[in-house]
């Protein structure tokens, strides 16, 4: 079999590169280890930029996404007992965020690339990107028992931190950075209604908290946890304890709780792999990059990775020009690096560090102090968060 661009991975990244290539008339195949169902079932992201939003627009697959998604205008950062309200609609010229699952967005684009007839094969094993140092690359799997060779002109290794993609680099051409967090964060979802209308981020001495919302009825709520936590130590009553203590009490008070239907530990990491084309490979969202998800970067990063690689591609094949493929992981990581660095500062701002010492409180307390008084250091973080432009 024969495709333009073999993407691997049916992710958020390859989903939408697919779709959006696919509209303009490009040959794709997406190849995933994973069934369609565990993708479905996957709960992840939920914070979307605008420029996420216009791009699932772009991909025609929005119309859900803004029936159902919560734009939201502002988020609290609560402290010392109170909440602080970041205005992001008013200090970024009318940004806002849209609180959308990626379980949905997911399904919006698995939908559409199934109406429109584009191959995806799922619980493909041993995908294995190959001869893209050269003029012919090609894709190899195995499905029933049965080898597959798919030909293409690009690969795009959409599969994420723990894909086949990164690993198929030779290791003297590739360049990683990593940081480990010392802890992680344990989240439920439960349907009830959220504690408030906007997130609410906290800071407390007995470690991080974050309310989030899936929708008017599910919440989405976390608590910073040790990394030797296991979720199942965690009854339902025990976490709602745990997060009223974290939140000032007129949260703690207002809180509705109820059964949680999933719950998980994710560890913290921020990763960056440079560069992110290798000949006619390209790597795109996590299989490139992850970040701490404070800022709700990770999604995002993905959607800003698939603009210019389509971009790229585009200039490829409907202009004859290189220009675009060969500038594409130069103008993605300049953007990765920049909310890598925003989601360490959020992450460090925000959660207690088993080594803080007494120094190091001061200054995260000044931190916070600082962007209650300062309209320009809320205006800095209120442009991170709604995201910088592409
Ligand atoms: C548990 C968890 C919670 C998260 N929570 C948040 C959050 O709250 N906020 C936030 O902003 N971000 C969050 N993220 C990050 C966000 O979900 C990712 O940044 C986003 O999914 C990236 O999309 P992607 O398409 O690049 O990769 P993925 O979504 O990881 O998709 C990769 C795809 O490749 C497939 N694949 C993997 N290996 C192979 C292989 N060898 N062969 C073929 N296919 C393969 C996988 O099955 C998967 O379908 C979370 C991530 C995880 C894992």
């Amino acid at each position: 079999m024969r495709v333009q661009v073999a993407i691997i991975g049916s992710g958020p990244s390859g989903l939408l590169l697919g779709q959006l290539l696919g509209d303009a008339g490009i040959e794709t195949i997406i190849l995933d280890r994973a069934s369609r169902e565990h993708i479905l079932s996957r709960v992840r992201a939920g914070v979307l930029e605008e420029g996420m939003v216009g791009l699932m627009d772009k991909a025609g697959v929005g119309t859900r996404m803004h029936a159902e998604g919560l734009p939201h205008d502002g988020f609290s950062l609560a402290f010392d007992g109170r909440d602080h309200r970041i205005d992001l609609f008013g200090l970024t010229d009318g940004k806002r965020v849209t609180v959308y699952g990626q379980t949905e967005l997911t399904r919006d684009l698995i939908e559409k690339r199934e109406a429109d007839g584009r191959p995806t094969v799922y619980e493909a094993a041993n995908v294995t990107p190959q001869g893209f140092d050269g003029e012919s690359p090609f894709v190899t799997y195995e499905k029933d028992g049965i080898t597959h060779r798919i030909d293409c002109d690009f690969i795009a290794g959409c599969d994420g931190f723990h894909g086949a993609s990164r690993k198929a680099v030779p290791e003297n051409a590739i360049r990683t950075f990593e940081k480990v967090y010392p802890f992680g964060w344990l989240g439920i979802l439960a349907d009830v209604p959220p504690v408030s209308h906007e997130l609410v981020y906290a800071n407390h001495p007995r470690g991080f908290a974050l309310c989030s919302m899936r929708s008017q009825t599910r919440s989405r709520y976390y608590i910073q946890c040790a990394l030797d936590e296991k979720a199942e130590a965690w009854s339902d009553g025990r976490f709602w304890d745990e997060l009223r203590r974290r939140l000032p009490a007129h949260h703690a008070e207002a809180m509705v709780t109820g059964a949680s239907f999933e719950k998980s530990i994710a560890p913290l990491r921020s990763f960056v792999a440079e560069p992110m084309r290798f000949g006619r490979l390209f790597l795109v969202g996590d299989a490139a990059h992850i970040v701490p998800p404070t800022g709700a970067k990770g999604l995002n990063l993905a959607a800003s990775d698939v603009h210019y690689l389509f971009a790229g591609l585009m200039e490829h094949y409907k202009d004859r020009s290189n220009a675009g493929i060969e500038a594409y992981s130069g103008r993605a990581l300049a953007r990765v690096w920049k909310a890598v660095r925003f989601s360490w500062w959020m992450t460090t701002m925000l959660h207690r560090f088993p080594d803080t010492g007494d120094f190091d409180q001061k200054i995260q307390e000044a931190e916070l102090a600082y962007l209650t008084h300062s309209r320009a250091a809320e205006t800095v973080l209120a442009e991170n968060y709604v995201g910088l432009p592409y």
